[in-house]
């Protein structure tokens, strides 16, 4: 088997290079996926999204290594492994992050990544449904919505937090950002509208490009210095498929795990599991960032929020799926974050630190903790946009299917955590407010007792999770610890093999981040075409 490109990977990035590749017919593209199909009710319509987070099939299940800052908890990871990848399995909220991280990027070297270059990629990779403008675009792969249903208390809270100052808004993807209001949803007619759907179906048909699902790329192979194919664990048999480039697009977690298990990385490391170095580059694995993320979960008094007792339900649901059935209508189009919105932790700051999202459910540990979400109640997530904590993914063993050692060092660095703190006091302040009155029971998480910062800190200690955005760990740039190059994402030393999803990412961007790792493969696929 032999390819012109193939990628690993069929998630957010890897979706839109298998379309932007194979458009020209003449050139052969294959497209590795570790995961089955994604043909599942539970993807397409989105509330579905409450058991994609459990699911065996279709979710790397994750868990972090023991969290020094967080009392020693592992900390669950989920990662989408099906065609889509993390997109299959997301909460669809539609942001960019703020024009700040994009001349940040820029500004630390990587030429080509500033705001203005950005933007025009944001804008053709997606369908704004509300028109074009300034900041948006139509015609593009991914359609971008607004919430056909939203819970009152969704709405109730967005009240709320005008009530305690912050401003209202109606658009967190302009130049503004700040405000608190209702998300813009990835979906199309009331569905999920991964970037799967988006991009890789339309492409499906194409004869030039290849998909393989339940195919794990082992290693990839060289010759000298150039990457010529990858061993792969397709559907329990071992192949080799040569191809002319290698683009790896398997995520933040496990494209430098590949990487690593290939020969490419710290040298000490891969000496560690027996692995012969191919290249001794340091930066892969490193820099790993991600959204640490606290809840404060209030008991309704309103019997009216999700539930998930057998009776309520079977209540709720009756009446959702007739809605959704016949009229994509209605609570099984929630997304489950509906509200939430960008804020800043003290005046001083410039731009917003912190992100909102507010679930019209008790949440407890990603919702995996059945019984205590079989009550009414709400949760309004907090999460520092842009922390200073730095950790790693390196390999626990040479076995390309174990789990890596994944440890983001959550509120390590003092910064964080004290932004955090602010960030559960700003929460606060939004609940106690008059518009969510009605619903207003008893705070369970963090509780009446936590009354000091040292109790809201105990309570981080004891509570504070993520909010599934990784990155970094095959950072762009042009320092030592770089591992791809800006204008290509090629490996840095080596021929023929790139790096194209969010580890690219040198620094994660304020906001969620499958709109950026959309437009990062929109801007590869321009790079390796040469547009
Ligand atoms: C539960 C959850 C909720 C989220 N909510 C939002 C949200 O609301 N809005 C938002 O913008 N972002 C959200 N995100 C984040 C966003 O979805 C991700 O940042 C984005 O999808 C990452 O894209 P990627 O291409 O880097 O990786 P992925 O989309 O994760 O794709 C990687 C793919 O590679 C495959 N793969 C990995 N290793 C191999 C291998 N060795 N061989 C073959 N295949 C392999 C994986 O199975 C996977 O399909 C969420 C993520 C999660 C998990």
């Amino acid at each position: 088997m032999k390819y012109d490109y193939l990628i690993v990977g069929a998630g957010s990035a890897g979706s839109v290079m298998a379309n932007r590749l194979s458009e020209n017919p003449n050139t052969r593209v294959a497209l590795l996926e570790a995961g089955p199909s994604d043909d599942s009710l539970f993807i397409r319509m989105p509330v579905g999204i409450i058991l994609m987070m459990r699911s065996n099939a279709r979710n790397w299940r994750f868990y972090t290594v023991p969290q020094r800052a967080l009392n020693n908890r592992e900390i669950y990871i989920p990662r989408g492994k099906t065609l889509g990848g993390s997109s299959a399995v997301n909460a669809m909220v539609y942001t960019r992050g703020h024009k700040w991280d994009y001349d940040h990027w820029a500004s630390l070297g990587n030429d080509g990544w500033g705001w203005d270059d950005v933007l025009p990629l944001f804008k053709r990779s997606q369908h704004q449904e509300r028109g074009e403008s300034e900041f948006h675009g139509t015609g593009g792969k991914l359609n971008v919505a607004d919430l056909r249903y939203s819970h009152p208390v969704s709405n109730a809270f967005v009240n709320a937090a005008v009530e305690a100052g912050h401003p209202a808004a109606d658009d967190f993807n302009n130049d503004v950002q700040e405000g608190v209001g209702l998300f813009q949803v990835t979906q199309k007619d009331g569905e999920r509208c991964g970037v799967a759907r988006g991009y890789l179906h339309p492409a499906l048909a194409r004869e030039n490009l290849d998909v393989f699902t339940e195919a794990l790329a082992h290693r990839i192979l060289f010759d000298g210095d150039r990457a010529v194919g990858v061993q792969a664990n397709i559907k329990g048999h071992m192949r080799t498929i040569e191809a002319g480039e290698v683009i790896l697009c398997g995520g933040a977690i496990n494209s430098p795990q590949l990487l690593q298990l290939s020969g490419i990385g710290p040298a000490g490391e891969l000496r560690k599991h027996g692995i012969d170095c191919v290249a001794d580059l340091p930066g892969v694995g490193s820099n790993l960032q991600d959204h640490p993320d606290a809840l404060v979960v209030h008991k309704s008094l309103r019997k009216d929020t999700l539930n998930l007792a057998p009776g309520a339900l079977l209540k709720t649901g009756t009446k959702g799926m007739w809605d959704f059935f016949y009229r994509r209508q209605g609570q099984l189009t929630s997304n489950v974050a509906e509200a939430g919105g960008f804020i800043k932790s003290r005046p001083e700051e410039q731009i917003p630190d912190l992100q909102l999202h507010l679930t019209a459910a008790r949440l407890d540990n990603h919702g995996l903790n059945t019984l205590f979400s079989m009550g009414y109640g709400y949760s309004g997530h907090v999460c520092i946009l842009r922390p200073k904590s730095r950790g790693s993914v390196r390999l626990s063993s040479a076995d390309p299917a174990a789990a890596p050692l994944i440890d983001p060092n959550f509120l390590v660095e003092e910064e964080d955590m004290e932004t955090m703190v602010r960030g559960v006091k700003a929460m606060r302040d939004i609940m106690k407010q008059d518009a969510l009155a009605p619903w207003r029971g008893d705070e369970i998480f963090p509780g009446r007792a936590a009354k000091t910062d040292d109790d809201i800190r105990n309570f981080l200690r004891e509570k504070c999770d993520n909010i599934y955005h990784p990155v970094g760990t095959c950072k762009m740039g042009v320092d030592d610890m770089a591992v791809v190059s800006p204008d290509g994402l090629s490996v840095h030393g080596l021929e023929g093999l790139r790096v194209v999803d969010a580890s690219i990412m040198p620094t994660l961007i304020g906001g969620n981040t499958n709109a950026p790792t959309v437009m990062i493969a929109e801007k590869a696929a321009d790079m390796i075409l040469g547009r």
